[in-house]
């Protein structure tokens, strides 16, 4: 996930590493790096802007100048100016105990329909009882298609008709719910490829008579910010809620997700990592600023794991040992993508080499380093001398550097994590079931 910009920001930052003092043009120097950075990413100039001075601003306020540890302190500036960026607390969506009715509004393949079908599979697993509401008379497959997906989801889908009328569509839903309770009706509108009067003419009046709780534009962020554009004209005609920001698992460059809350000032609520139809997830900034930082998703990682029943004790950043990892990369062999799992573990995806994607050597040989490792070794790797680095290198049939890397990159993150938990203690990195 945007792993240009992801490599570009701490390689900025990463030359401050291991200096001491800096001086106010090496910051400089940083925060133009990132800047470029930011907008080679497609994020919004006015966005990319009023970042890197915020960084700036706090930076001379913290001291960064003064501050033995440059490249941290401005890792841990960047990482919570990200979260602000992206929209600080997570948004989660109203939900009412009934009578929920969500609109899904936005381009044709944005996503649409398979986030309708998704969500309808998210809020299904939560106890809900959805019903689908296929309204998109526009794209010829898509009622077929969400037919389909309410088919495999197990949740029933309600087909409009072509040319039906809005008051019509209103009536068969009430009736249909009189005999079939569901406490949340998701409704997936028509899409054109661009923005047309017509279409918006209609999607507001189906929306005056079906009076939706929620509408969420969904926005595809491989098309950049330039996607963003669409969602004032969307806001302006029917009127947004939130947004779903589909396909981040593409090859998207990030300019969507960053520019998002500010170009539209509308929460993003959930986003869309795969086409299968698991691949949704609430969206948290701070997750994803992690994410983008290399600092590893936590989070969603201890949730994947809590579905699988990982064994042993959950920990939070502070205390997690290389013996948690080695336990933890096994188990997660279960739990499908695993470039993407490995990527959320504090430390791993920095150690893994730049453009890493599912390659099951490069796991073994971390494996192998681990395993390589006594048990003393993987609970305190402050004891590792260079002879000990050599006979694990050796045993694992890797480098001594490879376990360096491995090795440094996972100290660093765990104490960044351990001290923004202290210094923030607003939960961002609280284990939530500990
Ligand atoms: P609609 O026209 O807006 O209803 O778009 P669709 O739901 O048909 O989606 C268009 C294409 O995008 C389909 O091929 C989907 O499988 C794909 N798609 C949707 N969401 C995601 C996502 O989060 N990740 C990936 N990789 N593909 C997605």
């Amino acid at each position: 996930m945007f792993e240009t910009l992801s490599q570009r920001i701490r390689a900025a930052v990463d030359k401050l590493r291991g200096r001491g003092r800096i001086s106010e043009a090496d910051l400089k120097t940083t925060l133009r790096e990132i800047r470029m950075s930011l907008l080679e990413a497609d994020v919004n100039f006015e966005v990319a802007k009023a970042f890197v001075n915020a960084v700036q601003e706090k930076a001379l306020g913290a001291q960064v100048l003064e501050s033995l540890t440059p490249a941290e302190q401005i890792l841990t500036i960047v990482y919570e100016e990200l979260v602000q960026t992206l929209g600080g607390e997570a948004k989660q969506p109203t939900l009412k105990s009934e009578g929920n009715l969500w609109f899904m509004v936005g381009l044709q393949g944005s996503g649409k329909t398979t986030t309708s079908g998704k969500l309808a599979a998210f809020y299904k697993a939560k106890g809900r009882r959805p019903l689908l509401v296929a309204a998109d008379t526009q794209r010829p497959a898509a009622r077929e298609q969400l037919r389909i997906l309410g088919e495999k989801v197990g949740v029933p889908v309600l087909e409009v008709a072509d040319g039906e009328r809005p008051e019509v569509t209103a009536r068969r839903l009430r009736e249909h719910l009189t005999f079939d309770y569901r406490d949340l009706v998701i409704v997936d509108t028509a899409g054109r490829l661009q923005i047309d009067e017509a279409l918006m003419g209609e999607l507001a009046k189906l929306k005056e008579v079906l009076r939706p709780t929620e509408t969420f534009l969904v926005i595809d962020a491989m098309t950049g910010q330039e996607a963003l554009g669409v969602s004032r004209t969307f806001d302006e005609r029917v009127g947004i809620s939130g947004l779903i920001l589909t396909k981040l698992d593409g090859d998207a460059r990030g300019g969507a997700a960053l520019s998002a809350r500010y170009v539209t000032q509308k929460p993003i609520v959930f986003a869309g990592v795969s086409e299968k139809i698991e691949g949704l997830e609430p969206f948290y900034p701070d997750r994803l600023a992690s994410r983008i930082l290399g600092m590893g998703d936590l989070q969603t990682l201890l949730e994947k794991a809590k579905a699988v029943e990982l064994e042993g004790p959950l920990k939070t950043p502070g205390e997690i040992t290389l013996e948690d990892l080695i336990t933890q990369m096994r188990q997660m062999r279960k739990m499908g993508s695993f470039a993407d799992i490995l990527k959320m573990i504090p430390g791993v995806s920095r150690a893994l080499p730049p453009g890493f994607t599912v390659d099951e050597k490069a796991i073994n040989r971390l494996e192998a380093i681990v395993l390589s490792m006594t048990r003393e070794e993987r609970r305190d790797p402050r004891i590792l001398n260079a002879s000990r680095r050599k006979r694990i290198a050796a045993g694992s049939g890797t480098s001594v550097q490879e376990v360096n890397r491995l090795i440094k990159t996972f100290e660093e993150t765990k104490s960044m994590m351990k001290s923004l938990a202290k210094q923030k203690g607003r939960g961002a990195f609280r284990n939530p079931f500990g």
